[in-house]
């Protein structure tokens, strides 16, 4: 078990230390000379991947979230839309960000744009996520994608933010716990009762889950199906737990519900 809780005992030290170490770690990885806004392309001299004018931009998720998925809340309901009626089977999920701004920006470029260098500075704000809620897992593993996307894209940037959570971190590298054996339409094309549907038998097992606690890393989460069908398989096949973090999540909009009908 990767003993993030540490931080608890003697914890202003440790989380001193970690910072430290999570810095040198970041000039290691990042030339400062060639390391770049990933908004603006100025120059960036410290770890944030941001310089100070985008930093400002930044839409962190810190104000109301539901308490099991972590996207944010606006309205008064304690939990979102999705939480609230149907079955969750991650333990919880959190974001760092919402998707949205020059985050949003930046994921797309990510995913789209051939930018998957992208993963090693966001997978930063993946670190901060773990280390603000002292989470332990025994195992990273990361949100699939088909072969053929796979093909089409060359690197699954689920995958590079998980290799780079790992590598900041000094753990053991990510296991691909989890094939996507179906191609699915993106969920935020659909309906809700469509988007269950085209998810079933999307993942098969692919690793021993059994007995371990298991953190499941994407990109982002927008209806939250997806990290709920690989927390559901990876149950299936034994986990005791699963626990997802995302770079951002899409805001909750109320009444979500209205989408079954449009
Ligand atoms: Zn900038
Ligand atoms: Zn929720």
């Amino acid at each position: 078990m990767f003993a993030l809780k540490l931080l608890t005992t003697n914890q202003q030290l440790l989380q001193m230390k970690f910072l430290q170490a999570l810095g040198k770690v970041f000039r290691n990885l990042f030339a400062p000379t060639n390391f770049k806004c990933l908004n603006c392309g100025r120059d960036v001299f410290d770890d944030t991947g941001f310089c100070p004018d985008c930093t400002k931009l930044l839409p962190f998720n810190n104000g109301k979230t539901c308490p099991r998925c972590g996207v944010g809340i606006d309205g008064e309901e304690t939990y979102c839309g999705h939480c609230a009626f149907e079955k969750v089977h991650f333990d919880k999920a959190y974001s760092a960000f919402h998707y949205d701004g020059i985050i949003k920006k930046a994921i797309i470029k990510m995913k789209f744009h051939n930018l998957g260098s992208y993963a090693n500075t966001l997978a930063y704000y993946l670190v901060y996520l773990a280390n603000k809620h002292q989470l332990n897992f025994d195992m990273v593993t990361f949100a699939p994608m088909s072969k053929k996307a796979r093909r089409v894209r060359r690197y699954n940037q689920a995958e590079l933010l998980a290799k780079s959570f790992c590598e900041i971190l000094g753990i053991a590298p990510p296991v691909s716990t989890l094939v996507k054996i179906k191609e699915t339409t993106p969920q935020e094309r659909l309906t809700r009762s469509e988007r269950k549907q085209n998810l079933v038998g999307a993942y098969k097992i692919d690793a021993d889950v059994k007995g371990k606690v298991v953190l499941v890393i994407d990109d982002v989460k927008t209806t939250g199906s997806t990290l709920n069908e690989c927390a559901k398989v990876l149950k299936r096949a034994g986990a005791t737990a699963v626990i997802c973090l995302t770079v951002a999540s899409r805001k909750e909009k109320i009444p979500f519900e209205l989408e079954d009908n449009q």
